[in-house]
């Protein structure tokens, strides 16, 4: 049996099981549900790129492949070792679209596009969309104004945009506008660090089939902020040092930017760490194969799986796990 039903309800099923028969998976004291990770998220700074060659590398780009791919600034291991960074990466992104005070037309033309939730829907994944316009009202008239205002840049945008985003056969994955300031918002991706305190844990109230729901206390702590902001710094200084790029952190007093990370953790969307793998039964669920310690035929296939976040999305990693595991079980049927 190969559970395979996503992060939390995976877990969730788990910890139903584990009700009945305690001794399961580590028993109640042990890992499953604990160190749920996620993901760190957000901007701190803008990020006003001095080098038009950077700058130019920071777009997305097709490879020798054929595949849309954007580069990461990810810092090197020497200075993730020397700044005790945990793993974390950065590019520019466009400001917010459901401010109108941007006065872009093409940016405006995606917040009316995805205002509309209909159509938006169709555009983007929903939790995307919701995070992008914001709540209700929507200026929609002052984005009007923008779009007529920014008339040629918008119709050339426009078209150019829908092509490649959903007609194409090789689809953009995201949404970049280039701009002359060549002045961003500075995202950042980073690693969340496992606490076995973020956890998942079985709630009272009951779902339709009188089954426990599931309760969500993702954690993010102090270490996780401060080092998203070690990582900014080394990042300007490298940047000021080899004139590419500086930032302007919307904090003047550096103090403050912990809290700000903080503020803006939110991402709990990939869902690490609750059924953790190990090499010995009680410091994780599963082992290096993807089978549960101590319940023969039992497997789980799911980000839940990976013992630490990282700073990558983790789905390609959890799809290459599955296809594994098939192979073992290909292979271990074959010899009957
Ligand atoms: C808003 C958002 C954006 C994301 N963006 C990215 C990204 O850009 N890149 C990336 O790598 N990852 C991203 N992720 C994470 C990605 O969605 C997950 O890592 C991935 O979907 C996990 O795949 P899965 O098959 O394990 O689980 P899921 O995709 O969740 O699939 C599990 C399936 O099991 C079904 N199921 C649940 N319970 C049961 C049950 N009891 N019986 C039968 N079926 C059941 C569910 O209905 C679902 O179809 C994002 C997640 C969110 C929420």
């Amino acid at each position: 049996m190969v559970l395979a039903a996503g992060g939390n309800a995976s877990t969730r099923l788990l910890l139903l099981e584990q009700e009945r028969n305690p001794g399961l998976f580590g028993g109640a004291g042990g890992p499953l549900g604990r160190f749920y990770m996620g993901h760190l998220s957000g901007q701190i700074a803008d990020l006003v790129l001095e080098d038009r060659r950077l700058h130019d590398a920071l777009d997305y780009h097709v490879d020798a492949h054929g595949s849309y791919v954007r580069r990461r600034l990810v810092p090197s291991d020497a200075t993730q070792e020397a700044e005790r960074l945990a793993n974390v990466a950065f590019w520019p992104v466009v400001p917010p679209i459901a401010n109108a005070a941007h006065r872009s037309g093409p940016l405006s033309a995606v917040f009316l596009a995805l205002s509309l939730a209909p159509l938006g829907r169709r555009l983007i994944a929903e939790p995307v969309r919701l995070k992008h316009v914001g709540p209700p009202p929507y200026r929609r008239a002052a984005h009007l104004g923008n779009v007529l205002r920014d008339l040629p840049r918008t119709l050339g945008f426009a078209p150019a945009f829908l092509w490649r985003n959903q007609v194409a056969r090789m689809r953009l994955p995201g949404f970049f506008l280039t701009n002359s300031a060549r002045r961003y918002g500075l995202e950042y991706h980073s690693e969340q660090l496992p606490d076995p305190e973020s956890r998942l844990t079985l709630a009272e109230a009951r779902d339709g089939l009188g089954q426990r729901r599931l309760r969500i206390d993702l954690r993010f702590g102090e270490a996780d902020a401060t080092s998203v902001v070690r990582a900014h710094a080394a990042l300007e200084a490298w940047l000021v040092r080899n004139r590419l790029a500086r930032l302007d952190y919307y904090a003047a007093d550096p103090g403050a930017r912990a809290a700000a990370v903080l503020a803006n953790a939110r991402d709990g969307a990939h869902q690490v760490g609750t059924i953790r793998m190990a090499t010995e039964p009680g410091q994780g669920v599963v082992d290096g194969r993807c089978r549960v310690f101590g319940t023969p035929g039992l497997h789980v296939v799911s980000t839940a799986v990976l013992p630490t976040s990282g700073q990558a999305n983790p789905t390609l990693t959890a799809v290459q796990l599955g296809l594994r595991l098939a192979d073992d079980l290909a292979a271990g049927h074959a010899q009957g």
